[in-house]
């Protein structure tokens, strides 16, 4: 029989044991599973940890983000095995390059960071690119996926853990959108920029509950009729010192702070109380509304959206939803509840930007879409380059086998208009038609209904029709 030695021993073991098993799951909690780097929530602890002992002892520390620049590439052109290969890679190089002192990570995707007490900031920059720009063997091929670069420095640029996360970010964004050398570091012009934006996020929080952001209608064009059948709505922000603000100047930043959905909601309830009366007098046939790709990661996104259609006197066959395809990449599943929660309310539903992005046909037919924008980019060409033109002439055809109406968007010249009438396309939208405006604007064309007519006959259009 074991005496109580023998058992106490056999407990030690059980303990040391448990313990391990702890100390290993702790481990892989922090652990990314692809590079073994520590992942971003273990980061984002030893950031606050390590910045909090830098103020104790008056150290500096800096931060690096370093993004891949053709991560994406690659990895649909080798397939996401290769893909997970080099990021593996890329994890390795880091790690065996780190210097004294340094704590690597990877954020996610193809995002990695280094925390760094590094002193000369421009040299360690310029390294990490250099080494991340030497190409990596993959299946024997060599692969230089290249890296950019941004740094923000303890606490010379930023006080605090959230700052300087933000600020290394800018920068690397800022490498990102100039090209040229691949990293750069937070500066005055990054401080700046920092501060209008800062400034911005305060006017619009404001802004929104004051009123100040509303609804402006472009008129779309019934192709065969040159009749304005519908209205995109499109926010514009009435700011009290600067004027009347486009989107580009609010909405991505509003769709960074999670405000772009107050937005979404106020140019909704806006449009649909200026546009009811229009639709009931039969004026035009339906009302465009944008949404963000945020909006559809809200779960009460349409069951609210429908509440709010239910409010006003727009009847829901009224109403069309113009989303992005960038949802596809989000929670799929999620905006597709959405996506057939509206269209079973009869809302109809159109996928905005076609031919920029994935340009996924396959959402087409598996989701209840029953319109395709053509972005403008596309229209842009299509009377001067005969690929673009025979692109969007099979995208035409393609949409039409598959019952989905299009919209062509951007449409400037009397040519593109020719062009797209004659191959097919439903409808357009166009400064050649008309630009957007306030509702009274609309208002008066609509009854003066002064849509510029197409010619009726045309060479362009005998010669599509003949062939
Ligand atoms: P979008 O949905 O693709 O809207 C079409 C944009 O093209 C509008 O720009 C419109 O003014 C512009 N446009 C129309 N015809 C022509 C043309 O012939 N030539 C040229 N060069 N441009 C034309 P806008 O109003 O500046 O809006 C830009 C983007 O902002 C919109 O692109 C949309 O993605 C977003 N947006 C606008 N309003 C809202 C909103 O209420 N909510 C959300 N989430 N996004 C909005
Ligand atoms: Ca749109
Ligand atoms: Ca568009």
């Amino acid at each position: 029989m074991p005496d109580r030695s023998d058992n106490l021993a056999e407990l030690q073991a059980r303990v040391a044991e448990l313990e391990a098993e702890r100390a290993l799951h702790v481990r892989l909690a922090q652990t990314d599973s692809l590079t073994g780097l520590v992942n971003r929530g273990a980061f984002t602890e030893a950031l606050s940890g390590r910045l909090a002992a830098a103020a104790a002892d008056g150290s500096t520390l800096a931060l690096f983000v370093i993004d891949l620049d053709r991560f994406k590439h690659l990895n649909d052109t080798l397939g996401h095995h290769a893909g997970d290969l080099l990021l593996a890679e890329v994890g390795e190089r880091l790690r065996w390059n780190a210097g004294p002192g340094e704590l690597v990570a990877r954020l996610g995707g193809d995002e990695f960071a280094v925390i760094s007490p590094a002193a000369d900031v421009a040299r360690r920059a310029q390294e990490l690119v250099s080494v991340l720009g030497q190409p990596h063997d993959i299946y024997g091929r060599h692969v230089a996926p290249g890296a950019s670069v941004g740094v923000a420095v303890f606490p010379g640029d930023a006080a605090d853990a959230s700052d300087l996360q933000r600020f290394a970010d800018m920068a690397l964004y800022r490498v990102k959108t100039r090209g040229g050398r691949r990293w750069s570091a937070f500066d005055a012009e990054l401080r700046a920029e920092n501060e209008r934006r800062r400034t911005l996020e305060a006017e619009l929080r404001r802004a929104i509950p004051a009123g100040e952001i509303e609804p402006w209608f472009q008129p779309v064009i019934d192709s065969a009729g040159g009749h304005i059948v519908g209205v995109e709505v499109l926010a514009r922000w009435r700011h009290p010192e600067q004027g009347l603000l486009a989107p580009a100047a609010f909405v991505p930043i509003a769709e960074e702070l999670g405000l772009i959905g107050r937005i979404d909601e106020a140019v909704f309830e806006a449009a649909c109380a200026l546009a009811a009366p229009w639709v009931a007098e039969g004026l035009i046939e339906h009302v465009s509304c944008n949404v963000s790709p945020r909006d559809l990661l809200d779960p009460a996104f349409s069951r609210k959206l429908i509440q709010r259609l239910a409010r006003t006197d727009l009847p829901a066959t009224a109403l069309s939803v113009e989303i992005t395809e960038t949802f596809l990449l989000q929670d799929l599943a999620l905006s597709r509840r959405h996506i057939e929660r509206l269209a079973a309310k009869g809302v109809n539903i159109a996928l905005d930007d076609f031919g920029t992005g994935y340009s996924n046909l396959r959402a087409l037919l598996h989701l209840p879409i029953q319109t395709v924008k053509l972005d403008r980019s596309l229209i842009d060409d299509v009377a001067h380059d005969a690929r673009v033109s025979r692109l969007v002439g099979s995208m035409l055809h393609a949409a039409r086998a598959l019952g989905v109406s299009i919209v062509a968007e951007g449409v400037e010249e009397q040519g593109q208009a020719l062009f797209l009438r004659a191959a097919g396309c439903d409808r357009m939208q166009g400064y050649l038609f008309a630009r957007p405006m306030p509702a009274p604007e609309l208002e008066a064309r609509l009854r003066a209904e002064t849509a510029q007519p197409l010619p009726r006959a045309h060479p362009l259009r005998r010669r599509a029709r003949a062939g």
